[in-house]
């Protein structure tokens, strides 16, 4: 697609050139180097450590191989190149959450370089992925007025994705973050909990001038056009960057205040101080924390402890066979297969298991084994899809529940969508039965019974209310002799009412003009 190279109003001062650095843990069994467990909901402190964990003098590291296949695979979804050689180095710093006095990482050999992200039509690129440990926690008690240290986190596998400087914007600095986070997830790598501190953002940005804005960018955009390439290897500005960051929304609202800071800075014609800075989330502002510091600082050198890996090519490509179909690819094939709107589609591969429970509901439809052309079986999964994103998630949301715990059976699902299709419940009915199914997992045809709420589309029944619904309405009944349209709607709304919800529309109207003459 080649682009505009429109001009911009002039508002536009300076363009905002976004980085990030984020952490995942990984969800291993057991922690990097030890056999000690990662188990993020240990609630009491020090209980899963070991001499290695700790730092003893003497002990060794051996590499977890289950965190070297959940880095690789994430690195494959993300179209990344897996080294062939990867190696782990000593980061020395001291701080008392690091037991060693350096962590172990990865500096010069990655074990994956490349790869991107869509986001809002264009794509951020994958500078690198690798692999390293967790620290420990430092807890400041005010009452005691001590710091007291957890070292139960330290030695969980780490993972470390940084992109390159292609975010322009706070809410593709969320986007990115919510793709990365879904993709870790359908691989299996983290759980990638922001809340749990599963997942940390840490955002580099800079401003620098400039006199038009690109609408969407991508690299074909920029190979086919000169001008933008141009542009957009304008030299970068000095970058600040900031950490602390424990939710999306926190994310781009730090970098709507960085780009309001250092512009101010800027239009002063000061210059701004690289530096790293943290996040207040209750005041809504950065506050400067140290000057940056750089690797050399660090004094990185090859981990003498762990063997350097070769990693074969076999064994990237039985990780790669082994990928689940990954969100995007399956929100396509939503809107392919099943004719689902965008929205809807991407409502539904938000959450592997809510794309499986509505596939697993198709399936038990009943309308989907007997010989139905296409289109009544489309109309099936678009009606499970509206049932899941209203009604369902809706009532999840309500008592915080998780598609894995909740009691309605796809069969169940699958069964109510039958009884929509085919007319048999009304879709108000249909929203009462999914709520008591919601409760207590009953069958929803036990519950039209028990409710009475089978649709009735007997014209004789509704005859019978509409009648009695006519008598006691005399005056909505002259309106309607008089032309008031109106007063129709008014005597459906009666005999809907009168039928709770169970009367087929349809038929009500039928019949009504049917009386009224
Ligand atoms: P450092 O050496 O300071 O750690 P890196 O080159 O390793 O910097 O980049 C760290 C992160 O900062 C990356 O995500 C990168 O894309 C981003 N970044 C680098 N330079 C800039 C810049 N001038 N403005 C915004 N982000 C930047
Ligand atoms: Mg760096």
């Amino acid at each position: 697609m080649t682009s505009t190279n429109q001009k911009v109003s002039n508002g536009v001062k300076y363009e905002a050139v976004i980085g990030l650095e984020i952490h995942a843990e990984l969800n291993t069994k057991t922690k990097m180097f030890c056999s000690s467990l990662n188990d993020p909901d240990e609630k009491h402190p020090n209980i899963n450590i070991c001499p290695i964990c700790m730092g003893h003098p003497g002990t060794l590291p051996t590499i977890n191989e289950d965190a070297v296949k959940k880095v690789i695979s994430t690195g494959l979804a993300l179209g990344g190149d897996i080294a062939e050689f990867s190696q782990f180095d000593r980061k020395n710093y001291f701080y008392p959450d690091l037991p060693k006095g350096y962590q172990i990482s990865q500096y010069e050999y990655p074990l994956v370089k490349g790869g991107m992200i869509g986001v809002a039509g264009r794509t951020i690129r994958i500078t690198r992925i690798h692999l390293e440990e967790d620290t420990g926690r430092l807890i400041h008690d005010k009452s005691s007025q001590a710091t007291l240290v957890d070292f139960n986190r330290a030695g969980i596998p780490l993972m470390e994705l940084v992109t390159e400087p292609d975010i322009r914007t706070g809410e593709e600095v969320r986007l990115f973050g919510e793709a990365l986070q879904r993709i870790l997830r359908y691989v299996g790598a983290s759980d990638a909990d922001m809340e749990k501190g599963q997942m940390r953002v840490e955002v580099n940005i800079s401003l620098r001038r400039s006199t038009q804005i690109p609408t969407r960018i991508n690299a074909d955009t920029i190979s086919e056009n000169p001008r933008l390439d141009q542009r957009e290897s304008a030299p970068l500005g000095t970058k600040v960057e900031v950490k602390n960051i424990n939710s999306f929304k926190f994310a781009a609202d730090a970098v709507e205040f960085e780009i309001k800071r250092q512009s101010e800075i800027l239009d002063r014609g000061e210059k701004v101080v690289q530096e790293t800075r943290g996040w207040n989330e209750h005041k809504g502002e950065s506050f400067s924390q140290r000057a940056k510091e750089s690797a050399h600082d660090y004094r990185y050198f090859p981990e003498p402890d762990l063997p350097p890996l070769n990693i074969s090519r076999d064994f990237v490509a039985s990780l790669r066979a082994a990928l689940p179909e990954l969100p995007q690819a399956k929100q396509e094939r939503f809107i392919r297969e099943y004719g689902l709107e965008h929205g809807i589609a991407e409502i539904l591969v938000r959450e592997k298991h809510l794309a499986d429970y509505f596939e697993a509901a198709i399936s038990e439809a009943k309308q989907h084994d007997t010989e139905t052309p296409e289109k009544p079986r489309r109309n099936l999964a678009k009606t499970i899809a509206a049932l899941i994103t209203g009604e369902l998630l809706r009532l999840m949301r309500e008592v915080v529940a998780e598609i894995r715990d909740i009691h309605i059976t796809p069969e169940n699902m699958g069964e109510l969508a039958d009884m929509i299709a085919e007319d048999k419940v009304s879709n108000l009915a249909a929203k009462q039965i999914l709520a008591e199914m919601f409760a207590s997992g009953e069958d929803p045809s036990d519950i039209a019974e028990r409710l009475g709420l089978w649709q009735m589309s007997g014209a004789t029944d509704i005859e019978d209310i509409a009648r009695h619904i006519i008598k006691e309405n005399p005056a909505a009944l002259e309106d309607y002799k008089k032309g008031k349209t109106a007063s129709l709607q008014f005597l459906m709304g009666q005999v809907m009412k009168e039928s709770r919800g169970t009367a087929n529309p349809k038929i009500v109207q039928e019949v009504l003009k049917k009386l009224l003459g």
